[in-house]
């Protein structure tokens, strides 16, 4: 039996409010759809924390044995600033500010984002579309809910009907279950709204004013598309009209997610998605980390110390099997205390992958006891991670683990147990660790010697500056930086990371 066949995954879908047994539209092939980053100023650890809960979940259905196709967009125009439904395109604000083109701003940040994903060894998605190079895509789906008679024309813009959506059995709130007449009320009446039939409806094409410097030419105006409208376009392009999964942070599932479900059944007469799912968010001081309050701390603040909050610097591998700590939909606090217990708990666990990696099998005397208690936990990996994919009960049982593995040290042999429960344990222990988790050894002997090579470097550049050799001091800092190692001259010496 497959991996596939033999586990039975239950997800909580935000759309029922509840678990329920995941079915794919066509096993082994999954398709999944994930909002990817605004790229208009650097991905903060929020931002990070999403797109790794989504890594977590397409590698766990990629080691059970599922064909995934993970698509992944990067939003480069459309995302009005305050996600509103008037005003200036994010990038275009960065771009003005800063006094470049909008694709630099676009360019810069893109790299960044693949940078940090990199660093966290987060997978690349199998797909990814930019909101820019599906502009012919956008207007195509515009005209065809205009078509069924769902959207409409007003001063070369085109506006979504809700109203008339809901008429016709549309259920407009389902997913974030939010009301109608109670949003109605709650929206404000600002400049341009007046085009709009009634102020819950939301724009698929917006008419650029002059001073819109993003814009592109449609059979209703110059102007852009709405910042809901690409992921619905995106989404039905490379996963069809119905898919399996769909991911994003929270905060998206209004309006962003409602209207994509509303976009999706007018266009395509069926739920664009089967199971929707939201992972919480990061805070920062109990606060929400949020690009728009400054309330955030950066991947590479964290990964060089160089920051207000923490008391040390710590690699992306700790930093990652932090978040797998908390479940993708509890909230999580983060904290010097927190990264600190992560680091051990995380160094504790590679020391046993390290001892399961290189110890050989050797048969001796059977104990039945043990052999059965390791199949259990092993079994219970699957379980807890086909619960909602429990990473924070997973890894409570991979440290059970850990405590039979240890027994084993002293023995230098996995002997007492029989060699099928062997190659299940390293099978699991292993694979959840390194294929699931993304857990990148980084085994004491390793980063000791790394460690002291490194530290052996900066001690003869410290040599090259005594004799005035500046030459060579800079290069070794040159060479040193151009393979990803910082250093940093501070008053009590000199110090790196990588
Ligand atoms: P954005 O670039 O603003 O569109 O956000 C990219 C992704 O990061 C979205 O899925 C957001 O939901 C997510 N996100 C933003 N802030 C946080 C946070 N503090 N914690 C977790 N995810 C977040
Ligand atoms: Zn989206």
């Amino acid at each position: 039996m497959s991996k596939i066949s033999e586990n039975s995954i239950y997800i909580y879908n935000s759309l029922k409010g509840e678990k329920e047994l995941f079915k794919a539209v066509s096993a082994p092939n999954l398709g999944i759809y994930v909002c990817g980053p605004t790229v208009y100023s650097n991905v903060h650890l929020g931002n990070c924390r999403t797109f790794l809960s989504f890594d977590m979940v397409v590698r766990y259905f990629k080691f059970l044995g599922y064909k995934v196709r993970y698509v992944r967009n990067i939003t480069d125009a459309g995302h009005l600033v305050d996600d509103a439904e008037e005003g200036e395109d994010k990038i275009a604000k960065k771009a003005r500010l800063e006094q470049l083109e909008p694709m630099e701003i676009v360019q810069q940040y893109t790299v960044d984002f693949h940078n940090v994903m990199r660093q966290f060894n987060a997978l690349p998605p199998s797909i990814e579309p930019t909101a820019t190079g599906h502009i012919v895509e956008q207007i195509e789906m515009i005209q065809e809910i205009i078509d069924k008679g769902l959207a409409y024309e007003s001063n070369g813009s085109v506006y979504f009907d809700v109203r008339k959506y809901i008429t016709e059995g549309g259920a407009y709130g389902e997913l974030s279950g939010r009301n109608i007449d109670e949003l109605q009320q709650g929206t404000r009446t600002l400049d341009g709204q007046s085009e709009k039939k009634d102020n819950v409806d939301f724009a698929l094409w917006k008419k650029a004013s002059p001073e819109h410097i993003m814009h592109w030419p449609s059979p209703w105006s110059i102007g852009f598309p709405g910042w809901h409208l690409e992921c619905s376009v995106m989404g039905t392009k490379y996963l069809g009209k119905q898919f399996d999964i769909h991911g994003g942070g929270m905060d998206l599932k209004f309006p962003h997610h409602e209207c994509e479900i509303a976009q999706g059944k007018a266009a395509n007469d069926v739920a664009p998605v089967n199971y929707w799912m939201h992972g919480n968010m990061l805070t920062l001081n109990g606060q929400r980390m949020s690009k728009s309050t400054g309330n955030t701390l950066l991947p590479e603040e964290l990964f060089s110390g160089n920051n207000n909050l923490l008391d040390k610097a710590f690699s992306p591998t700790v930093v990652r099997f932090f978040m797998l700590q908390a479940h993708y939909r509890s909230i999580l606090d983060f904290s010097n205390d927190a990264l600190l217990a992560s680091e051990k708990g995380y160094k504790k666990l590679m020391i046993a992958f390290d001892i399961l990696q290189k110890t050989e099998f050797k048969a001796t005397v059977l104990n039945q006891e043990l052999d059965t208690e390791i199949n259990q936990l092993c079994d219970k990996c699957y379980t807890e991670m086909n619960d909602d994919f429990n990473t924070p009960k997973t890894i409570a049982v991979l440290f059970d683990l850990v405590t039979k593995i240890n027994i084993f040290q002293e023995s230098k042999t996995f002997g007492s147990i029989a060699p099928e429960t062997f190659t299940k344990l390293k099978e699991t222990f292993c694979g959840m660790i390194s294929d699931v988790f993304g857990l990148e050894s980084e085994a004491e002997g390793n980063s000791e010697v790394l460690d002291s090579s490194l530290n052996l470097l900066l001690e003869m550049r410290q040599n090259a500056k005594q004799e005035r050799n500046f030459e060579l001091a800079d290069e070794i800092r040159n060479k040193l930086t151009a393979i990803g190692v910082q250093i940093k001259d501070g008053k009590d010496g000199t110090t790196y990371s990588l």
